[in-house]
């Protein structure tokens, strides 16, 4: 086993005084990472001085800017365009749901009207009624919705965009804020195509002869080459959603990305290894402060506050990813497949489950072994956190993967695979 436990986290034995934190990091590609270089260089920097408080300020105020942060997304575009519809999406949440943003016929929102995430509620997603389309004055317009709220704009349409939504483009612009374009309801563009068409349809090509639609009006603007996003908020792991939240995590100031990549569904592979990166990245600094700031020698010991800790872990993890009870009941309902069919495909449930020849630590120490088996590379480079940290990493696996074959299963009964199981790396065709 890996474990050292006379050593302390600053014997020079490692080449990275972060512990491997800066080599994970690095090879993050740059809308994963949740932690500035400029950060992972002063805790670096306070390691091999072996200033522990520097290296607990530097962590702590990086933790705290990650909790604090408030997200505000604003979603305006014509009535009808779909508005409702993406925010929905966006949160998980069913039409018919209780707390879902109205969608359909005749949608009147005069004002503005925010939708918290579910299960996030830092994050906002902001019904915003469309410039140029209700009652009040162009000019009015910003000042009515409270133009300055907001982290970015999506602006959203079910056909070509028109002057108005260049407009507002153009003041946001002003504004120095970022804007994005969502041309919505593809899905229902290539069907009617395929169905008018049925000998000649190629799908890539209507795609494109969308996004190309209409762009002549932007060039006269002077809006060039402006990014648009095709989606279907009937299924956002299709098309260029994935593609989009790339975009979108790039341009937000990193202390706000570890939220918003927990609060996207786990629709893609992509965007399940994304939360896990992010995931990641928290548990090595929180395990980086607590083993930086022991003066004893880390023995291995798991004692009962972290088995707490662990558990509460555990359940957490379940809910970013949707593994958890209650969504394993929705999925198995939205599926018509009974929950145990689903419990039984995948593993984190089981986990902490009571056996009757072990104790729980004991449990613990044989999945600590079986990480240390794993990751012998990892510990060898002179790792020397509390074993809770490593057992929250092996949580997280685990977890990862039930995500991974629940998205498989739900995937196959409906016919569906290809790039919804491909990990990230989708080309931009903005690009
Ligand atoms: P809003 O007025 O901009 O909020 O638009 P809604 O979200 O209420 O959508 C208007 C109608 O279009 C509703 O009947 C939606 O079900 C439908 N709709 C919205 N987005 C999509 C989509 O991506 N695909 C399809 N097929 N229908 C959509
Ligand atoms: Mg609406």
């Amino acid at each position: 086993m890996g474990q050292r436990s006379s050593a302390t986290p600053h014997d020079g034995q490692h080449q990275d005084s972060s512990f491997g934190l800066n080599a994970y990091i690095k090879n993050l590609k740059i809308e994963n990472k949740i932690i500035s270089q400029e950060t992972i260089n002063l805790i670096d920097l306070h390691l091999t001085k072996g200033n522990i408080q520097g290296v607990n300020s530097v962590i702590n105020d990086a933790l705290k800017g990650i909790d604090n942060v408030q997200l505000n997304i604003a979603v305006t575009g014509e009535c009808g365009s779909g508005k409702s519809s993406f925010i929905n999406a966006l949160r998980e949440v069913g039409p018919e749901e209780e707390d879902a943003a109205p969608t359909g016929v005749v949608e009147t929102t005069m004002e503005r009207t925010p939708y918290k995430h579910q299960k996030f509620h830092n994050v906002t997603l902001w019904d915003l009624p469309g410039y140029g389309t209700c009652n009040f004055q162009p000019k009015d317009y910003l000042r009515k919705v409270k133009f300055g709220e907001y982290d970015f704009f999506i602006i959203v349409s079910a056909t070509r965009f028109k002057q108005n939504d260049i407009e507002l483009a153009q003041m946001i612009r002003i504004m120095k804020k970022n804007f994005y374009f969502v041309r919505t309801k593809v899905d229902f563009d290539l069907k009617n195509e395929q169905e008018s068409k049925p000998t000649t349809f190629d799908r890539e090509k209507v795609l494109q002869q969308i996004r190309n639609y209409g762009l002549h009006n932007f060039m006269k603007n002077e809006i060039n080459k402006p990014q648009i996003f095709l989606i279907s908020s009937k299924d956002l792991s299709d098309y260029d959603f994935p593609i989009l939240t790339d975009t979108l995590l790039k341009d937000l100031p990193i202390q706000k990305r570890h939220i918003f990549m927990l609060s996207l569904p786990s629709i893609t592979e992509g965007a399940i290894e994304r939360k896990r990166d992010s995931l990641k990245q928290m548990i090595w600094l929180k395990a980086l402060k607590a083993g930086a700031l022991a003066t004893f020698p880390l023995v291995g010991i798991i004692i009962d506050s972290d088995i707490d800790k662990l558990k509460e872990s555990l359940k957490q993890y379940q809910v970013f990813f949707g593994v958890d009870d209650a969504s394993l009941q929705s999925l198995a309902k939205d599926f018509q497949v009974p929950v145990k069919q689903l419990n039984a495909i995948i593993k984190s449930p089981h986990l902490l489950e009571n056996k009757k020849e072990e104790s729980i630590g004991e449990t613990l120490l044989k999945y600590f072994e079986i990480f240390c088996s794993a990751n012998g590379g990892l510990l060898a480079t002179g790792l020397y956190f509390r074993k809770m940290y490593y057992l929250q990493l092996y949580f997280l696996d685990i977890v990862t993967d039930d995500a991974k074959v629940l998205l498989k299963e739900v995937y196959s009964r409906n016919g569906l695979t290809s790039h919804r199981l491909e990990s990230s790396g989708c080309q931009n065709p903005n690009s």
